[in-house]
């Protein structure tokens, strides 16, 4: 469906609002509100508003073969199917259960583990994140919980993240305003060039040059990432343009601005990765891409628009697929 898909969803993108409503207990919550009763108010699912997806007209930049198309840009009509239209960060929430699933099916996820987060306040010390241990290939928009990274008695709720998802993603939104969005996986290809004494991703593909001079390699591992760990690693985001930490020993943790941008990072971390390690694998002397050039096209794919692209068409074909992310 076209943006806007009807009159009354531009209304209510317009009446999107960034609010915290405390909500106690309430027979009448929605079904992930519900789970939060007056023993966590903090967690409950606030409301009253949502808004549709982002949609738009991008070009599609085929990343592998380097070509380029055009097309008219539509989104999985997520908006319509809403059963819980009470809910505020409808949208995120959708982006969020989509990257999931798209996880899960990319093999990029850890039996029950693993956890996404988007800042939801200015502060970005509340944010969305996945119940605890749920599998990512369940996850829908509604059961998103919302937590706060500066309220200890987030991890008294019945859906509590583990402490480790606490203290991971706690620390980053809490320390590191400009992380929007975090994702830590232990997808293969990431965690085994984490593992490899020298963890550098060194540009051989184009892949691989996203990430040239903005990769942050931690080599002092420290056991399951409860608080302090988190803060020590929230601490290396210094440097802006680095998005992606290589967690030595450990994963990957990636940020963002957005659940598409991140998300988007994430996937093409774990690909240059692969191809990286693949490579490795063979034997054979590698070629590697001269430090300007792979400076130039990390540069050139900075500026290229098309960060929320790749989510938008895994929504469309979850929607086709009738998946229930978007409920
Ligand atoms: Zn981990």
């Amino acid at each position: 469906m076209a943006w806007p898909p009807n009159p009354s969803c531009a209304r209510n993108a317009r009446g999107q609002i960034a609010s915290f409503n405390v909500i106690n207990s309430s027979l009448e919550q929605s079904k992930a509100g519900s789970a939060f009763t007056a023993n966590a108010p903090r967690f409950n699912i606030n409301h009253p508003s949502h808004r549709p997806n982002r949609t738009g007209i991008l070009p599609l930049l085929d990343w592998i073969g380097g070509l380029t198309c055009c097309q008219m840009g539509k989104t999985g009509d997520t908006f319509m199917n809403a059963p819980h239209h009470n809910m505020t960060h409808w949208a995120e929430r959708v982006d969020l259960a989509a990257a999931f699933r798209w996880t899960a099916r990319l093999d990029m996820h850890e039996a029950v583990a693993n956890h996404f987060s988007f800042a939801i306040n200015d502060d970005g010390t509340q944010f969305l994140m996945n119940p605890n241990q749920m599998h990512f290939e369940r996850v829908k928009a509604s059961d998103m919980i919302v937590v706060d990274a500066n309220d200890p008695d987030t991890l008294k709720g019945p859906n509590a993240p583990d402490p480790t998802a606490w203290g991971l993603h706690g620390g980053i939104h809490r320390l590191v305003p400009h992380a929007r969005c975090a994702m830590h996986v232990h997808s293969v290809h990431a965690t085994v060039l984490a593992c490899l004494a020298d963890s550098t991703l060194y540009p051989i593909d184009q892949n691989g040059c996203i990430f040239h001079n903005r990769v942050i390699i931690d080599g002092d591992y420290g056991g399951l990432a409860f608080e302090d760990e988190g803060a020590r690693c929230a601490a290396m985001f210094t440097d802006p343009r680095k998005k992606v930490m290589i967690m030595g020993n450990h994963g990957c943790l990636v940020i963002g601005d957005t659940i598409a941008d991140t998300f988007n990072r994430l996937y093409h971390f774990e690909r240059a990765a692969q191809t990286y390690i693949r490579a490795l694998q063979t034997g054979q002397p590698l070629r590697l891409i001269p430090d300007h050039i792979a400076e130039k096209t990390a540069q050139q794919i900075e500026e290229y628009p098309l960060d929320d692209k790749f989510l938008s068409e895994i929504k469309l074909l979850l929607d086709e697929e009738g998946s229930t992310y978007a409920q």
